[in-house]
């Protein structure tokens, strides 16, 4: 038995409806995270990303079928008429900037301390090479897990835990890929749909390994692995509580908390390209403007809000 097949076969479990986990089902995979991160760099023809990465024809024909489904990328003649067909980035494919800008930010700030000083985009409105501020789309004020809260929205409820992607096969895209989110531990940390619904669930307070389990209907077996992953990484942290019971409980460390930009952006993604027509499950208030609000980036240097077209990704890899 492979040791992503823990569970008992039975009913579908049920698990409350999440954006950030809806995101996940399609993100979380580091085939995936390395398929966009080549798209969003050019790459559009399926035997570039197959020489380029490495992968196996099997799995990249799989990911970018998911991938079409998922309207991240629109598949069409490379030449008018022609045969062969090209992957380019739809709406919802261009609008991943948000969420792998956080992850390329986190990763080199926190894997790499001693780049932690380089700038890694540039806000081509200014020109200046800059960081990115998550901001309040109301107030224009940062944001953060201290000054924001979620409640229950329109599309609360419960739907069918969605199935991740299998792991086995995408660790191979940690060895063909070390370099390409910064190092090997940000891509398994953000390759994998657990890891990171394990991290937006602590920032929702579900901290207890019960609690986890019934909150993301996540086999024990699979969450006693990502924790042990996730201690290691140096993002969570175990507390042991005497209470009225002795129960052990996972608090974000201080790059834990780093992490809430990407969780935030994909919570944003997930709101608006996993609907499923009844409304945001959940709704983010800023207690500073106490209006609800939408993530977007602010320009450290000019402190303009930064659209799609107007930022590059500085590479600083090799
Ligand atoms: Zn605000
Ligand atoms: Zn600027």
């Amino acid at each position: 038995m492979s040791r992503e097949q823990e569970e008992a076969p039975g009913a579908p479990a049920l698990v409350a409806k999440y954006s950030v986990v809806r995101a996940l089902a399609i993100l979380g995979d580091a085939w995936t995270l390395l398929i966009l991160r080549s798209a969003l760099e050019g790459t559009r023809r399926f035997s570039d990303w197959q020489s380029d990465l490495g992968i196996p024809k099997a799995v990249l024909a799989n990911r970018l079928d998911r991938l079409v489904e998922a309207r991240v990328f629109r598949k069409t003649p490379a030449h008018e008429g022609g045969k062969r067909m090209e992957y380019v980035l739809d709406e919802a494919g261009l609008e991943l900037w948000e969420p792998l800008a956080a992850i390329v930010r986190w990763s080199r700030h926190w894997q790499n301390p001693g780049n932690g000083a380089t700038p890694l985009f540039r806000h081509t409105r200014c020109g200046h090479a800059c960081d990115l501020i998550l901001s309040c789309d109301t107030c224009a004020q940062p944001l953060s897990p201290f000054n924001t809260f979620a409640e229950p929205g329109p599309g609360q409820g419960y739907e069918q835990r969605v199935e991740p992607h299998s792991r086995r096969r995408a660790n191979s895209a940690v060895r063909h890929g070390p370099e390409a989110l910064g190092s090997p531990e940000a891509l398994a940390l953000f390759g994998d749909m657990w890891a990171p619904a394990i991290v937006a669930s602590a920032f929702r307070g579900v901290r207890r390994f019960n609690d986890l389990v019934a909150y993301l209907q996540i086999p024990p077996l699979v969450l006693s692995m990502r924790l042990k992953e996730l201690l290691a990484i140096g993002v969570l942290t175990r507390r042991s509580i005497e209470d009225s019971e002795r129960y052990e409980a996972f608090h974000l460390t201080r790059s834990g908390l780093e992490l809430f930009p990407y969780i935030s952006m994909l919570a944003k993604w997930g709101d608006r390209w996993c609907d499923d027509g009844t409304g945001v499950p959940l709704v983010f208030h800023h207690r500073s403007c106490g209006h609800q609000y939408s993530p977007v980036y602010r320009c450290s240097v000019c402190g303009e809000r930064i659209s799609r077209t107007e930022i590059e990704f500085l590479d600083h890899s090799g």
